[in-house]
């Protein structure tokens, strides 16, 4: 029996602490703890990793703070378009939508693309087919439609300008992840977006893309990703944390500052990740001002934060 272990996030970037007032700060952190809650008790019931991790980001996609599921940024057509990853440490097993419209919980269908079906990755209408054909719950663009989100798309809205998750004064990616090590000593890691405010043309960022935005590997760690997707993608970021472990020999800790302090910067890869490897050591880290964070190890004890 292996330790048990969770980490989950609601996104990074520059998060202005001038405009986190103690009950927004709260808002974010219960949102955050019941992700935890709903993941850690599936690990300490001898469920799998990637139950864990899926129930926690279920969570924080069914909550309207993050920008995933409920919540999500609209695209330039004022539509809400989400895209989700999930994989297996054990077998590597994957699966993953990008572009999808009104499915409640992208994460539960990229689990069951991994599951039902011979791909890793569909897109689109045709994702939207499958969900049907695999009776995945649905909902209509009113359950997205989140005041905050539409005014920030209004500011864009008709301009050649795409936005990362902000406000005025903030600049922030409200992606969500989570990444669990179960009692089987399996590893896990799950992604899910919105991606970016006025994105056009089916634009997709890293959250979808196996080794960029999700990563897992039991022979080394399980990363979930968030920031400037272009840049993971071409930084290959969560599989560039188990390469360094893997090949390198660096630990999770090294890994991780490397991909995240030096590799991501010169590619303007604003953002961080939250990383666990096969023994339940937890590195959350990120190069921007906050990252809205929580963990959970071997002592049960949950953790949350937002700033350094
Ligand atoms: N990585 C996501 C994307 O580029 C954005 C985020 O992390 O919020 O779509």
């Amino acid at each position: 029996m292996s330790t048990i272990a969770l980490a989950v996030h609601g996104g990074a970037g520059t998060i202005a602490r001038e405009l986190m007032t103690s009950a927004r700060e709260k808002v974010y952190r219960d949102a955050l703890e019941l992700a935890l809650k709903r993941g850690h008790a599936v690990l300490k019931e001898g469920g799998a990793a990637l139950d864990a991790v899926e129930a926690a980001v279920r969570a924080l996609e069914d909550s309207p703070y993050f920008n995933a599921g409920k919540g999500s940024v609209f695209n330039a057509d004022g539509q809400h378009e989400m895209d989700a990853s999930i994989m297996s440490g054990d077998g590597l097993r994957a699966g993953a939508v990008a572009s999808v419209q009104n499915v409640k919980n992208p994460i539960t269908l990229a689990r069951r693309v991994m599951d039902k079906s011979n791909h890793v990755l569909i897109s689109g209408l045709g994702a939207f087919e499958f969900a049907h054909k695999q009776k995945i719950e649905l909902e209509d663009d009113l359950y997205f439609f989140d005041q905050f989100r539409y005014d920030q798309w209004k500011e864009t809205q008709g301009t050649d300008t795409y936005q990362l998750d902000h406000s005025d004064k903030e600049k922030k990616f409200g992606t969500v992840g989570a990444v669990a090590l179960d009692a089987h000593g399996h590893l896990a890691a799950a992604t899910s977006t919105g991606g970016m405010t006025n994105k056009k043309w089916q634009r997709i960022g890293d959250s979808p893309i196996i080794g960029a935005g999700t990563y897992a590997n039991d022979s080394s760690c399980a990363v979930s990703c968030t920031g400037h997707g272009e840049s993971f993608i071409k930084a290959v970021a969560a599989y560039d944390v188990h390469a360094l472990m893997s090949y390198k020999g660096l630990s999770l800790a090294e890994a991780v500052r490397v991909v995240v302090h030096e590799r991501l910067p010169p590619l303007e890869g604003d953002g961080g990740l939250i990383a666990l490897d096969h023994v339940g050591n937890i590195v959350l880290d990120f190069n921007c001002t906050g990252m809205y964070r929580g963990q959970v190890g071997a002592d049960g004890v949950l953790h949350t934060a937002i700033f350094r």
